[in-house]
């Protein structure tokens, strides 16, 4: 035997016990498993066709208000503004948190293209930091050690030293769905002035110490994307506790069209993010499911969990002590000594019609953010090289 050959084969024994892992979960599938499908088994047929029926389809229509509300009373966010994507709910975000051009925007590396892409929209320079690894969300205390470190604040604004920028705002991201150290993050932004902002495209059935995401941060944005919990199709939101801001939001997503019984006035550039009628009738009948989808997502969970801790090498992604995650998105992270075997797990799964898939590429490794300032990404790079995704769909949770 040759020095290499215990290595090889504990790789190889990695991969196989991580496939064998989870078809005890997904058993053998007859076709592939989608790593996250939507489920349309409430009224909404019933809702649709109701907007066919009475032609309200579009951006107007009781669909709109009823969704609203809804969210309002599920997230326990005092307003609700419905918008056609999560991206533009995020964009809506950052011109309520008064983001402006040439400002910079502190943000994590982690998470995917909509969160930076937002900040672009508003001519602002993203500015990435790293994450920790328990809720994979961004780190409070390496923030706040390096703003002490790069950062000086002048007349309560907080300027970069190295570029004189203004750091307006941080954006936040719930990585798959689990709830990021808000308290510790809150704190950070107060002791530096900066505007919170929370991108809670992922977490929308999660609580953090008993509150659902998105109400600690001035304004917040949900996603309705096909692949989310809930789905309009495509669909977003922006939460708020802050009724200056909601009516903000409300004017910035509605053409900023101010009210006349005829004449079409606009005091602004505003934009033209409403979410249609028929989206949100989709949207009302995947709320009143929301409840069962969570328990199944539970129990995908909690059988990933059981299984994956008995693979040596592998570790099962939890949700953080203290909060309460919909497991949007199950992941499996590698032991740093096996990532080198990310991609043959990835492979394995694939060739086994189990979809799953890596992290988002890095956002400052994107080459039209290669350039932006940012601190030492180190978590981020290691867990970026290490995250497996796993097939999450509630109805997998039987
Ligand atoms: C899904 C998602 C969004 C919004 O995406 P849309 O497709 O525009 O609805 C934003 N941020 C994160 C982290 C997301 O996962």
């Amino acid at each position: 035997m040759t020095a290499m050959a215990p290595a090889k084969r504990s790789g190889f024994a990695l991969v196989n016990d991580v496939v064998a892992a989870v078809r005890d979960v997904l058993g053998r599938p007859s076709s592939a498993v989608a790593l996250h499908e939507p489920e349309f088994a409430g009224r909404e047929w019933q809702y649709v066709k109701e907007c066919l029926d009475t032609g309200w389809v579009s951006s107007v229509g009781s669909y709109v208000d009823r969704f609203e509300r809804d969210l309002s009373a599920y997230t326990g966010a005092a307003h609700v503004i419905a918008t056609s994507n999560g991206t533009s709910a995020l964009h809506t975000c950052l011109l309520c948190a008064g983001v402006r051009a040439g400002d910079e925007v502190l943000l994590p590396t982690l998470t995917f293209i909509a969160t930076a892409n937002a900040v672009s929209y508003v001519a602002a320079t993203p500015h990435f930091v790293d994450s920790e690894p328990v809720s994979l969300g961004v780190d409070a205390a390496k923030l706040d050690a390096y703003l002490r470190d790069i950062a000086r604040l002048d007349d309560g604004v907080c300027v970069n030293r190295q570029t004189g920028a203004p750091i307006r705002a941080l954006v936040v991201m719930h990585v798959f769905g689990h709830p990021a150290d808000l308290d510790r993050l809150d704190e950070v932004t107060r002791r530096w002035r900066l505007v919170l902002v929370e991108d809670a495209a992922e977490s929308l059935g999660s609580s953090y110490h008993g509150r659902h995401t998105g109400n600690v941060g001035l304004v917040s944005a949900l996603s309705f994307n096909g692949n989310k919990v809930v789905t309009t199709g495509g669909g977003g939101a922006v939460l708020t506790n802050d009724a200056a801001l909601g009516r903000r939001a409300k004017h910035l997503t509605t053409t900023a069209r101010t009210p006349h019984r005829w004449s079409f006035l606009h005091d602004e550039v505003g934009y033209n993010y409403r979410l249609p009628n028929l989206n949100a009738a989709l949207g009302c009948a995947q709320l009143e499911r929301l409840p069962s989808m969570l328990e199944r997502k539970r129990a995908l969970a909690a059988r990933y969990e059981r299984v994956l801790a008995k693979v040596e090498g592998v570790e099962f992604l939890r949700e953080p002590p203290g909060t309460l995650s919909n497991y949007w998105l199950n992941a499996v992270v590698l032991d740093a000594a096996h990532a080198t075997l990310r991609d043959s797990v990835l492979a394995a799964l694939n060739d086994a019609t189990y979809m799953a898939r890596p992290v988002w590429t890095l956002m400052h490794k994107l080459p039209m953010y290669s350039g932006c300032p940012r601190m030492d990404l180190d978590l981020a790079e290691s867990m970026e090289a290490r995250i497996v995704n796993l097939p999450s769909s509630a109805r997998l949770g039987v």
